[in-house]
């Protein structure tokens, strides 16, 4: 495919995220939520994690901001939604690699539909935006990581 067209189907890709988010709203039974901004650009997102010990069984975002943004967000819960911590951990460190402008973890089949943001790591300024949704999910997972040391550390005593 030459360059321009793949550039077109990537742009299509981000907007659609960006005008119809996927799993965007609140979760009723949020176990972890993580309000998380970007200053750069303006953008904010909460994202809301249903844990199961160490799987995601639901995760909702809201926010605002640039498409970057929202839409790497909307990706972001499509691909870790049902998840286990120790595959998500592969998938968020590709994607890093990605936006840093690694062109293996460009073509890498882990990050789906994902990859149409690989472009963002010729815009140095956009990184944060494409790494947000990244940050509120480790944060939020180191979160939920605490949470199940304080209930094991309660049942042992
Ligand atoms: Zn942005």
């Amino acid at each position: 495919m030459a360059d321009a067209s793949l550039t077109a189907l990537y742009q299509d890709i981000i907007l659609d995220h960006y005008r119809r988010p996927r799993n965007k709203g609140t979760l009723e039974h949020a176990t972890i939520s993580v309000p998380m901004r970007n200053p750069f650009c303006g953008d904010e997102i909460t994202l809301e994690l249903e844990m199961n010990g160490d799987q995601i069984s639901d995760v909702r975002f809201t926010g605002r901001g640039c498409s970057i943004s929202q839409a790497s967000t909307s990706m972001m819960t499509e691909m870790v939604k049902g998840k286990h911590v120790s595959e998500i951990g592969h998938i968020g460190e590709r994607f890093r690699a990605m936006i840093m402008g690694d062109a293996d973890a460009a073509t890498d089949d882990a990050l789906g539909k994902a990859r149409a943001l690989a472009g963002v790591a010729r815009f140095p300024a956009r990184v944060k935006c494409a790494l947000l949704a990244w940050n509120a999910l480790e944060r939020g997972l180191a979160q939920s990581a605490e949470q199940n040391t304080a209930e094991t550390r309660d049942t042992e005593t």
